[in-house]
């Protein structure tokens, strides 16, 4: 592996194009000088280069591996590790709300980390990625009890979390979206229907993923004006907030090729009758799951400028390497 964090051009950026002791009225900033965000780009390209970029091609090459029995899905050699180190040293939590134990530090010191995490390792980054989008979305629309429950877990990285949108018969349109969701006398509802391409969906890196899960209530409007948003948990958590029992009715039940991406696994999604929690109105889930679609629309791009780079760095490195041809000169 060649990629080398380009710590020199993230500084440049931060501190001469954005000038980011400008803004330290802003929210975050006034804890992010740019002393103390150089120490942290420094951190950030020591793990980002020592840990992840060394299992970018184990995690390429051994990909995920599903048990059809127990639907759990065990991740390539050394992610777990590596989850570990990444959850102890704190870069899960970067940017999040320091009410849920989060640093609060400015997002672009969060992308930066982004950045380098997905040059170093796209795969092994889109699992703490999908979980950030899923803490936002929770964070704009969840109700007091569910922030409670759930975000301060998914800061600390204890659990990750998913966005279940695309379904096999829609992507782009997802007025058309089946799968559906039935009122309990609890409060709960019970949901039924096949997500498929759900980045992160199931790992062995977490004690407990928070899938978010786009569904229509019986009897909502066709449409995009009758779809509602769920948090649908892996293991259903206890009053104290710790892991409770399975939700036995949400599993992984395959695994996809979705552009080569083979150290994240790609999900195929199987609820029956699984237990979720309504977040926000009903029929108003989609704009609360934009939250996380944006997050992600924006990711997507961060992701790109961190491939340039990766392959750039690649692409340096073989040239010098390969000697052949013969002289300009002759
Ligand atoms: C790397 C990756 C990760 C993903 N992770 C997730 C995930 O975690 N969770 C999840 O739910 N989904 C995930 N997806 C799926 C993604 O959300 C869908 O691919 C996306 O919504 C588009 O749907 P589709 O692939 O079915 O394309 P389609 O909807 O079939 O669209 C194909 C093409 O047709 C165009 N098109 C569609 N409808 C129209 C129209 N009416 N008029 C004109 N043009 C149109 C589209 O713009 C596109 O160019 C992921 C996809 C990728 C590539």
């Amino acid at each position: 592996m060649t990629y080398q964090p380009p710590v020199r051009d993230h500084a440049f950026i931060l501190r001469d194009v954005l000038n980011i002791d400008q803004h330290g009225a802003l929210p975050g900033f006034s804890d992010a000088p740019f002393d103390v965000v150089e120490q942290i780009l420094e951190a950030a390209a020591q793990f980002t280069g020592e840990v992840l970029a060394p299992l970018n091609t184990v995690g390429d090459k051994t990909g995920c591996k599903l048990d059809p029995v127990t639907n759990t899905v065990t991740t390539p050699p050394g992610f777990k590790d590596a989850y570990k180190q990444m959850c102890e040293g704190g870069w899960t939590a970067i940017g999040s709300d320091p009410a849920y134990g989060g640093q609060g530090l400015p997002h672009v010191v969060n992308l930066a980390f982004s950045e380098m995490s997905s040059s170093a390792n796209m795969a092994f980054s889109m699992y703490p990625g999908l979980a950030h989008g899923a803490y936002s979305a929770i964070h704009t629309g969840g109700s007091d009890e569910q922030k409670q429950t759930y975000l301060p877990k998914m800061v600390s990285g204890e659990w990750t979390g998913t966005m279940n949108l695309t379904e096999p018969h829609c992507g782009t349109d997802l007025g058309l979206l089946r799968t559906k969701a039935v009122p309990q006398a609890d409060g709960s509802y019970k949901i039924t229907g096949q997500k498929i391409w759900i980045s992160a969906g199931e790992h062995d890196m977490a004690d407990n993923i928070v899938h978010l899960v786009l569904a229509r209530i019986e009897g909502a409007p066709a449409g995009v004006k009758g779809i509602s948003l769920f948090i649908v948990p892996k293991f259903i958590p206890n009053a104290d907030g710790s892991v409770g029992p399975r939700n036995e009715g949400a599993k992984c039940v395959g695994l996809e090729e979705k552009m080569g991406i083979h150290g994240n696994a790609t999900c195929v999604m199987q609820y029956d009758d699984a237990v979720g929690y309504l977040i926000g109105e009903e029929n108003s889930g989609l704009k609360i799951m934009f939250v996380m679609m944006n997050e992600a629309r924006l990711g997507v791009g961060m992701q790109g400028v961190a491939q340039g780079e990766a392959a750039y760095q690649a692409a340096v490195a073989f040239a010098k390497d390969r000697l052949q041809g013969r002289r300009a000169a002759r």
